[in-house]
């Protein structure tokens, strides 16, 4: 029962997401007017806006025109939907719990705000890091300690990796934006968190961005967002972390 709840309440915040995804970057207001459809303008009906499943019913086109709804959106509130399902079987639902919702649909907001538009909104980082601070107080695992750490050692650390990684390809590698994201999973995480997901975010950065050169998909002078990957770090250190480092020490001679 617990469980349906969770990802029934995660489908609707992924549905959120979206719409902060879209608006956010352009100054729009998240809460009205009521969705529209992207082609033709026509305000979608409650009962069409139902997550995934609107999606299914109307085969991914517009009732109204026709056009070609992106997969985008059901993709956005099936992973929001997932991460608190994760979270929650992890957890239990517990204010620590909560807290962490919140975090995940910061990074989902900025992991693909990122992608469409090249930036990391300080909307979304700037008072997430404070909040997770806070949490240090309210559940102290990880301690705040470990999080005021975290938060500004991580920055500076992503700082030191960038910084050469700039020097090696010659272009800036980094925004601010990278910085304050990493200060944000610090804040939330603790300071071991943000040391695997610099290394994660790096390496899955790296493969794809190789991928995409070697597929003649990005040249060498295009920008590739990082946030996306560094969110995608930041999950796999919250849920698969410890037993990350666990292998990585077993694996040592
Ligand atoms: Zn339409």
């Amino acid at each position: 029962m617990l469980i349906a709840w969770t990802i029934g309440l995660g489908l609707i915040f992924g549905s959120f997401l979206n719409v902060v995804i879209h608006r956010l970057p352009l100054d729009e207001s998240l809460v009205w007017p009521g969705s529209r459809c992207p082609a033709c303008r026509a305000p979608i009906r409650p009962w069409d806006n139902i997550p995934v499943l609107s999606f299914l019913i109307l085969r991914g086109k517009c009732r109204a025109c026709g056009a070609t709804i992106s997969w985008r959106y059901p993709f956005v509130e099936a992973l929001t939907a997932a991460l608190f399902f994760l979270t929650v079987t992890t957890f239990g639902p517990t204010l620590q719990a909560a807290l962490l919702l919140v975090f995940l649909c910061g990074l989902v907001a900025v992991a693909f705000i990122d992608l469409d538009h090249q930036i990391i909104p300080n909307a979304v980082t700037l008072p997430g890091i404070p909040l997770g601070l806070l949490a240090g107080f309210l559940v102290g695992d990880p301690p705040l300690l470990d999080r005021l750490i975290g938060c500004l050692a991580g920055a500076g650390f992503l700082y030191l990796v960038l910084f050469y990684g700039s020097v090696l390809y010659g272009q800036e590698a980094m925004g601010e934006g990278d910085l304050n994201l990493i200060a944000l999973v610090g804040a939330f995480l603790g300071w071991r968190a943000v040391i695997l997901t610099v290394l994660i975010g790096c390496f899955s950065g790296s493969v794809v961005g190789l991928g995409l050169i070697v597929a003649g998909r990005l040249s060498r002078r295009q920008h590739m967002p990082f946030g996306p990957f560094l969110a995608l770090g930041a999950v796999v250190a919250l849920f698969w972390g410890d037993a990350l480092i666990a292998l990585y020490q077993r694996l040592l001679p």
